[in-house]
């Protein structure tokens, strides 16, 4: 009795491992399965069903990008996104598996995973190119530069350096900044400090957040160089206070005159 209770127990056992084991086999076999890959030096693209053609595409444009950004803010030294380091890129097969994958709201192009430094899209999302990608890499290469975590980075500061490695942001900025100061519609340095554009209700009011952030990042870049960027990169990256890192890298007391210095140059352009 005892003996068949433990051949039942064996057979069940053995079954159920058999079961698992099928499973498993199965499983894994469809997981990878799932997602082709295709590599270049910094990026490897996990794809389904899309075209060779644009995954190239998109191969070309990530690593023009890679060199771009590091280049608009100083970081050429670094080469950090080699062999298992490499940045991911998720491609679904459109935007209703795009969507229903990643759950993101309906008019999403693309978005970033910055601590996994992984982005994810689907098959010329509309802007995905031109907007989406550089800007989200922007995000990852400059998080990765200030700290993951690190509190001390404003919203303006995250934001205007993604936003300044769009192509034509900057271009769009000059004259819509001109406007809102005529129209007196600009938003003060000492309100942009604390804004959050996801709190704003009006439309015109989150892009001129987003185009102000990218006017005073091309501020310090433009008056006082690369090379000093990177140092207030690091310097913020090292002390996480703001202010430290703003008044030992640039002749600004505190952050107050940033932003008295940065409307006065936007007034005399
Ligand atoms: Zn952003």
């Amino acid at each position: 009795m005892q003996q068949k209770g433990w051949q039942l127990v064996f057979k069940k056992s053995a079954t159920l491992f058999f079961v698992l084991l099928s499973c498993w086999q199965v499983c894994s076999a469809s997981a990878t399965d799932k997602w082709n890959t295709e590599k270049s030096t910094h990026f490897i693209v996990f794809y389904k069903e899309a075209k060779e053609d644009f995954i190239r595409q998109l191969l070309n444009y990530a690593e023009s990008y890679y060199d771009k950004i590091a280049e608009n803010l100083g970081l050429r030294r670094y080469d950090f996104w080699l062999w298992d380091n490499r940045a991911k890129i998720y491609i679904y097969n459109d935007s209703k598996d795009y969507i229903e994958s990643t759950h993101q709201p309906v008019w999403s192009a693309g978005y970033a995973q910055v601590g996994e430094k992984t982005i994810y899209s689907y098959p010329y999302a509309k802007g995905f190119f031109e907007t989406v990608l550089p800007h989200e890499m922007g995000h990852i290469i400059f998080r990765e530069t200030v700290g993951l975590t690190n509190p001390a980075v404003p919203l303006w500061l995250e934001e205007g350096v993604a936003i300044y490695q769009e192509n034509s942001a900057l271009r769009q900025a000059g004259w819509q900044l001109k406007q809102a100061l005529r129209e007196n519609k600009f938003i003060s340095f000492k309100a942009l400090s604390t804004a959050a554009p996801s709190l704003m209700k009006d439309d015109a009011e989150v892009s001129l957040f987003y185009l102000e952030s990218l006017s005073l990042v091309d501020y310090l870049i433009k008056e006082f160089g690369r090379e000093s960027f990177l140092i207030f990169c690091q310097r913020l990256k090292e002390l996480k206070d703001f202010r430290k890192a703003l008044s030992t890298t640039y002749p600004f007391a505190d952050t107050q005159s940033l932003g008295e210095a940065w409307e006065k140059y936007l007034l005399q352009q």
